[in-house]
């Protein structure tokens, strides 16, 4: 059992008016807030070690590096990584979607395909498709069906040995779909595929375990999980991390540099060029101590609470249309109300206090396959109670009633 109300106090901007109302914060897949041992690692590293990493002699150098180090292989343990040069330091899911897809541009060929899903957000498209037109290999899509689950029978129709990559979302940001990604890896390997994962609205429910999951990578962003923003992580396997060609060039990534030809460094530099965000990385081992310290099972627990009540609540409403019904889901709702603009709705309960997401949550495809132009997403945390899903279904009500 979690104590909300302690949790609560750990985040100091949930007690904060927004509008001369209590905020109730429900845009948690887009980014999560951050506990105070966040804010206080930040504020320690600058005022204590800053210094750049891998490069000096001086002290302030070697414990910035060691901070680095150590955050890298809390992060190793928590995914389950075999090896720490497997997990490299990035901006976020964004960039190492674009690191791997960029790099396979060039192993792709002619004849080629790549595979990812109807669920996918844009950043887990329009880089295999610059991946795609650089290489010639062709885009194909697993389509999903009403519920916002996908049809895994048309996978296997998609899947042969034309296939090189299978991209995959774990869990959809815009209906919360829990995708059956175990099963999915399995039939991409055998066909002979390697499979990214894209792990930016799983890792703030679930502690992911690449070994179980035996993907080839998996991404993830800090800022979902309680971290910095501008952190996140590319865990990979180290035989493909050594197929890929580097993604940036510049200091930290080489072994030997001269005009006529440069060498690159090993794992996990290769990757990981110029100085980084050296406080990002340090405190994103710090959120997932956080985390780890509540318990994924725990917050799992919770959310399937808040989930539920929150599904129930929502749909006393008249008109009420929730999107994404699969019974695999975590704590996300997409509605809309009919005949009203999901945009007008927002804009009218964040006067009240929530805030929400409204729009197309970056994943066009999905509202095009539902017809519609958006949605209105309501996501919780495990900072989030009841009594705030009830103060939401009460702004929704008086927002129909205004908009009616
Ligand atoms: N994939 C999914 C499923 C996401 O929800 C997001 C963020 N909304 C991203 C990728 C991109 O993450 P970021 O913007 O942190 O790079």
């Amino acid at each position: 059992m979690l104590d909300i109300k302690a949790i609560r106090q750990d985040f100091p901007i949930l007690s904060r008016e927004v509008n001369g109302k209590p905020l109730v914060y429900f845009d948690n897949a887009a980014t999560a807030q951050k506990p105070k041992v966040v804010e206080e690692a930040i504020k320690n590293y600058y005022e204590t070690i800053n210094a750049n990493i891998h490069r000096g002699v001086h002290t302030l150098s070697q414990l910035a590096t060691d901070a680095y180090e150590e955050s890298r292989l809390k992060i190793q343990q928590h995914v389950n990584a075999k090896h720490s040069h497997e997990i490299i330091f990035t901006a976020g899911t964004t960039f190492g979607i674009n690191l791997v897809a960029n790099g396979f541009g060039t192993l792709l060929k002619e004849g080629d395909e790549v595979i990812v899903s109807a669920l996918e957000h844009h950043s887990n498209i329009v880089p295999w498709q610059f991946a795609c037109e650089r290489s010639g290999a062709k885009l194909r899509v697993i389509p999903m069906n009403l519920e916002g689950e996908l049809i895994l029978s048309e996978y296997d129709t998609l899947l042969s040995e034309k296939t090189k990559v299978v991209a995959i979302t774990h869990i959809s940001n815009a209906l919360g779909t829990i995708n059956p990604i175990k099963e999915i890896i399995i039939k991409a390997h055998a066909v002979g595929a390697a499979v990214l994962v894209d792990g930016a609205q799983a890792t703030p429910h679930i502690k992911p375990d690449v070994i179980d999951l035996d993907c080839e990578f998996y991404v993830f962003s800090g800022h979902k999980i309680c971290g910095p923003t501008g952190t996140g992580i590319l865990y990979g396997k180290e035989e493909w991390l050594n197929k890929l060609p580097p993604y940036q060039g510049g200091g930290e990534m080489i072994k030997q540099v001269t005009f006529e030809k440069t060498t690159y460094a090993c794992l996990p530099h290769k990757f990981e060029a110029g100085t980084p965000n050296i406080s990002g990385g340090i405190v994103l081992g710090h959120a997932i101590d956080y985390l780890n310290g509540i318990g994924f099972d725990n917050i799992a627990a919770y959310e399937k609470e808040l989930l539920d009540y929150g599904t129930a609540r929502l749909l006393e409403i008249d008109g009420l249309k929730i999107y994404g019904t699969a019974k695999e889901k975590t704590s996300v709702i997409s509605f809309n109300i009919a005949n009203i603009h999901p945009y007008d709705i927002g804009v009218i309960v964040d006067k009240l206090g929530v805030a929400v997401r409204t729009g197309h949550h970056c994943t066009q495809p999905i509202m095009d396959f539902f017809e519609i132009p958006g949605t209105i997403r309501a996501s919780f945390s495990f900072y989030n109670t009841k009594e705030e899903i009830d103060i939401l279904v009460e702004a929704v009500k008086k927002a129909q009633t205004m908009l009616s």
